[in-house]
């Protein structure tokens, strides 16, 4: 069901009016200093939309895990300060989040103002979704706009429950653009379509795989779930990483995928991840007992290049290897070239998982990439089919 968003609210019901904004601003932090902006940037377009429309502008977020109380270490402060910069006109900062004196800060603020409050998760009933918070969240505005894509799996009071007290209750800009993306894109995809999965665990993806199997021309698996398979085919798989409990289900995806399921044909393989001075490659068959496998081979990166050559619609979850050790980063990094090329001739590429997106990042190709999602673990629900909380509580679409 297609959610109602900013576009769709009539100039009346944005001019004057206090726009209750939940943003994921959950940003790294090194000290006070902000060591990765991108998810203030990715606000950008609903706060400029929103501040040339003459609302009055009302910012919740959370920040790290504060264990529902107040610590310094996790105040919003330097936010307000970064997306000031960005924004290119001041933004003020209160360092409460629901008091009296909060909503005397937001009625305090003129057309186009922008007003951050301290971090949600000060709050002993954010992550509750307490009914009472969500009501005392719901006097900071006029409407809603939920525009945390990364926050949206998460039923806590800023995200969802201030909804039920506060309408209209519409996405924003970032929402709207992962729900096209991860939603109606993959609904009806240009084909060949192709879903590349990688990552350490099978058992974080296997819901992914059965919701994707169904719809793709193919599947291509990367990273330490291919191991499982591995011994699923009866392959030694070394002192790779296999989760023994999933080898089962490895097996019934296998004979249910048929020829649609590729498993890299080899593998870069080194006796442990201290001594990647020593990896090379070997295929599939031949991996050694006293090794283990920690990324696919350059076989498999070539032949998981083409395939990512000749589709229309390229999805990709988790990485091919231990990307963070090279020279196990090899196969992610053909992954990522090899849909920065795709896209340039016309597929649409679609990055979702937070450490896939740190290697497209790192390979400094996200601006390659039709969209890289802003949300790990919410792309990964969605992606799974289920249904965010963050989004449901949203108004409808007419
Ligand atoms: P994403 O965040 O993109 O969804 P995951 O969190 O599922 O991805 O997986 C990423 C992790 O998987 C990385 O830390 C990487 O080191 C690890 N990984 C990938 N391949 C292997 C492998 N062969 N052996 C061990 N770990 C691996
Ligand atoms: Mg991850």
């Amino acid at each position: 069901m297609k959610k109602r968003t900013i576009r769709d609210l009539a100039p009346a019901e944005i001019k004057g009016r206090r726009a209750l904004v939940r943003v994921d601003f959950n940003v790294p932090l090194d000290g006070t200093r902000i060591t990765d902006d991108t998810r203030i940037r990715a606000a950008i377009p609903t706060l400029r939309s929103l501040i040339s429309g003459g609302a009055r502008v009302v910012l919740l977020s959370h920040l790290g895990r504060p264990k529902a109380k107040p610590e310094a270490k996790y105040s919003l402060a330097p936010v307000a300060a970064r997306l000031g910069e960005l924004l290119g006109k001041p933004v003020a900062f209160c360092p409460e989040t629901d008091t009296d004196a909060a909503l005397a800060a937001t009625k305090a603020l003129a057309d186009g103002d922008v007003l951050l409050l301290e971090n949600t998760r000060f709050l002993p009933g954010e992550e509750k979704n307490d009914p009472a918070l969500s009501k005392s969240f719901a006097r900071l505005g006029d409407f809603y706009v939920n525009d945390a894509f990364g926050t949206a799996h998460r039923a806590h009071a800023s995200t969802a429950g201030v909804a039920a007290f506060l309408h209209p209750a519409v996405a924003g800009l970032l929402m709207d653009a992962e729900l096209n993306w991860l939603g109606a894109t993959l609904e009806k995809p240009k084909r060949p379509f192709i879903a590349i999965l990688g990552g350490a665990k099978i058992s974080g993806k296997i819901d992914v795989i059965e919701q994707l199997l169904p719809k793709v021309d193919g599947l291509l698996i990367g990273g330490a779930m291919a191991c499982t398979f591995y011994r699923a085919m009866g392959l030694e798989t070394g002192k790779s990483l296999v989760e023994e409990d999933r080898v089962a289900m490895a097996k019934d995806l296998l004979a249910r995928g048929g020829m649609r399921l590729t498993l890299p044909h080899d593998a870069t393989v080194a006796p442990s991840l201290e001594r990647a001075g020593e990896a090379k490659a070997v295929p599939r068959n031949a991996i050694p007992k006293d090794q283990a496998m920690f990324d696919i081979g350059p076989q498999s990166a070539a032949s998981y290049s083409r395939a990512i050559a000749s589709a229309k619609t390229i999805i990709w979850n988790g990485p091919m290897g231990v990307f963070e050790t090279p020279p196990f980063d090899a196969g992610t990094r053909a992954v990522a070239e090899a849909m920065a090329n795709a896209t340039g001739k016309g597929a649409t590429t679609i990055v979702g998982g937070g450490d896939s997106a740190a290697a497209v990042a790192e390979a400094g190709l996200e601006n390659k990439m039709s969209h890289v999602s802003t949300g790990g673990g919410a792309s990964l629900e969605f992606l799974e089919g289920k249904k965010l909380p963050g989004v449901e509580i949203l108004d409808e679409a007419d």
